[in-house]
């Protein structure tokens, strides 16, 4: 079992992984901590004007907040010569999921370089079990984000942790997710439960974007089973959609790229306003 996010504070980790008891979530219930908007009531004005529909990003609190401006820095595993190895060896992979999100937002994300100046930034490591990474950015520190060698090293699946580290939820605990899918709870790994819990309307942001299948923030529908059935099932209109596994998703969807904007405040010469 993995232990390395033990000592963080894992209340935003999002853990992919399917091994069951692998689960180092996650509770849901963010402390209640007075809003945290650095930036003064301009901020507060723009979240509450996206308060519409879906909500999918965490709002920033003390611990875990946005990438200033919309940068991400990032540094690769080094801690010993397999694991620098091995994720050297995606180094090409990780550069073309992050650059998915450079073509599109305007996010960015650059290597830290062992700049002791920054402080926050992504520590993509190799050697963890699992799929996982922590929501936003840690305010106090560096934060690991794991592609386990061999189970995460595909493009969808890291695109999928970066936009994790963004500050973005899964698709499907939207709080609207109801009218989308069914949760089959009868199919669900005993113990993933809370991997279903939808995020309520107070802890999360609404950036007025439509659920959508495609978002690479979707899973697949037997996403944490318990027995191989579905545990997600499209339901209405979208019955018989399948959004399909992360790994085969290579793109953002339309609607990830409008959240991000919106959640980054992208301008249209492609910088974040977002501080
Ligand atoms: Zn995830």
């Amino acid at each position: 079992m993995m232990s390395e996010p033990e000592s963080m504070n894992h209340e935003r980790l999002e853990n992919d992984s399917e091994v069951p008891g692998s689960s180092r979530e996650m509770n849901r219930a963010p402390p209640v901590i007075p809003f945290r908007d650095p930036t003064g009531s301009l901020h507060a004005m723009k979240w509450e004007s996206h308060r519409q529909t879906g909500r999918t990003a965490l709002i920033p609190d003390r611990y875990y907040g946005l990438w200033p401006d919309g940068f991400v820095f990032y540094e690769l595993d080094e801690i010993t010569s397999e694991t620098v190895l091995e994720t050297r060896t995606i180094e090409p992979l990780i550069q073309e999921a992050m650059e998915e999100f450079e073509n599109y937002t305007c996010i960015r994300f650059l290597k830290r370089n062992g700049n002791p100046n920054i402080n926050n930034y992504l520590f993509i490591r190799g050697d963890a079990i699992g799929c996982w990474s922590y929501m936003g950015m840690n305010e106090l520190g560096p934060q690991d984000l794991s592609i386990e060698m061999g189970q995460c090293d595909r493009k969808g699946i890291i695109m999928h942790e970066l936009m994790h580290s963004l500050g973005f939820y899964h698709e499907h605990v939207r709080f609207d997710r109801d009218e989308y899918v069914k949760v089959h709870w009868e199919n669900i790994s005993p113990g993933r439960e809370e991997e279903f819990y939808a995020v309520t309307l107070n802890d999360s942001q609404d950036l007025g974007v439509e659920y959508s299948f495609e978002s690479i923030m979707h899973p697949e529908l037997t996403v944490f089973t318990g027995n191989g059935r579905l545990t997600l099932e499209p339901i209405g209109e979208w019955a018989g959609t399948d959004p399909g596994p992360l790994w085969a998703k290579g793109r953002l969807a339309p609607s990830d790229i409008v959240q991000i904007d919106r959640l980054y405040e992208c301008s249209d010469d492609g910088s974040s306003t977002r501080s």
